[in-house]
């Protein structure tokens, strides 16, 4: 079945009881039962719940993988996949990583006797050096935020293919399941913000987790039901509605994003654009081999490289809204410099490519003459006040 048609069916039965064509919402805790232990599958919300089963048969199927799990946030879903992991296990990510993983990486688990390492996994050649016995979990976002970095997922994997005691993990939400799937390619586990792209709206805080491997599963669910960061069941009727238009959405999003890459391209004031589409893309070949189409997600810098003239543009955009966040229907513009790494002093910023005139889009379903148009509007702030 091909991807267009999974949105709109996958996971999906007509309810049992009514015939309904949409999931219902089962807004329960509790579920009564004819004698303890004989009830119809549902014995309390935290474990199971209807309308959270549809979505995680859903989203299963999306990433062509056999289980999947729903959690209230993606971080919750992220912090699941660290409690596999015993005292004095060590995990490799790598540099280019989402601020909150890093945080709860470095600010929370780092008080677990867990070994943190960040390196360049753009070449995965890099992985060699680190691993060592104590290596039980390669941690992947690709693309990755904000540079957009792609990492080879099938060559990582091949690389600890020996080790069976590592687990590897991609992080997806950029890409979404429209654009790529990492089970395919030898990944063990799938992590989605499902606030992003696949709920697609803005309008809600979910994660996944997607495996095909029966252990993992097990122990991830064992973990879920006994810590508890399940989503309500309002959260998961609406992200099944999202799911459904994620195969239409996506398309606009990256013919859109190909336009904008066009107009940068040819603006003088431009220095960098990230962005896996582009031929002068470090792994641009690596993007093509693992991914369907580009994607929504883009950053440039400007060849002054100022702080103020960035802050000037972001400011005086109006369709691309400031904000953090990215993967609706509506476009955004953010300045990781003043707004989510500004917490990061300017050194450690630069190292990390991070620099001071450093945009980020997340490219909308908009218009894209009227995306264009913004833009113009906004950089002419800076032409006219230079
Ligand atoms: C947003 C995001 C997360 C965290 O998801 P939440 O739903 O905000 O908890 C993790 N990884 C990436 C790449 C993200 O963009």
């Amino acid at each position: 079945m091909k991807f267009g048609t999974k949105v709109i069916h996958s996971g999906l039965d007509t309810d049992p009881s009514t015939g309904a064509i949409i999931t219902p919402i089962y807004q329960t805790s509790t579920y009564v039962q004819k004698k303890p232990g004989d009830n119809m599958g549902y014995e309390y919300s935290r474990t199971k719940n209807p309308t959270r089963s549809a979505l995680e048969n859903s989203i299963a199927v999306l990433e062509n993988g056999k289980f999947g799990i729903c959690y209230s946030s993606g971080m919750g879903a992220a912090d699941a996949i660290i409690k596999l992991l015993k005292p004095n296990d060590a995990i490799i990510c790598n540099k280019d990583i989402y601020g909150g993983t890093y945080r709860m990486f470095s600010q929370v688990f780092s008080n677990f006797d867990l070994k943190f390492k960040y390196i360049d996994l753009t070449n995965a050649d890099n992985l060699t050096n680190s691993l060592t016995d104590q290596t039980k979990l390669i941690w992947i976002e690709t693309p990755s935020n904000p540079l957009l970095e792609i990492i080879d997922i099938q060559k990582i994997k091949e690389m600890v293919q020996h080790r069976e005691d590592i687990i590897v993990v991609v992080d997806n939400t950029f890409a979404s399941p429209a654009l790529q799937n990492p089970l395919d390619l030898g990944a063990d586990i799938v992590l989605h913000s499902v606030t992003k792209y696949l709920a697609g709206h803005s309008d809600l805080i979910m994660g996944a987790l997607i495996t095909n491997n029966p252990s993992i599963y097990e122990k991830l669910f064992l973990i879920t039901k006994s810590c508890g960061a399940v989503p309500g069941p309002m959260d998961s009727f609406l992200a099944l509605r999202g799911i459904k238009t994620l195969d239409l959405r996506i398309k606009k999003h990256c013919e859109n994003a190909a336009k904008i890459n066009s107009f940068l391209s040819n603006l003088n004031m431009i220095d960098k654009i990230y962005w896996p589409g582009r031929e002068t893309h470090k792994n641009h070949i690596i993007a093509k081999k693992q991914m369907r189409d580009f994607g929504g997600m883009m950053s440039f810098t400007l060849k002054n490289d100022s702080f103020e003239d960035a802050v000037t543009i972001i400011s005086n955009t109006s369709l691309f809204k400031l904000a953090e966040s990215l993967g609706g229907v509506e476009s955004l513009i953010s300045h990781p410099a003043s707004m989510t790494h500004a917490s990061i002093p300017k050194k450690e910023r630069e190292k990390h490519n991070l620099s001071n005139s450093l945009i980020r889009i997340s490219v909308g379903i908009e218009n894209s003459d009227d995306l264009i148009d913004d833009l113009k509007q906004a950089f002419n702030k800076i032409t006219k006040k230079g």
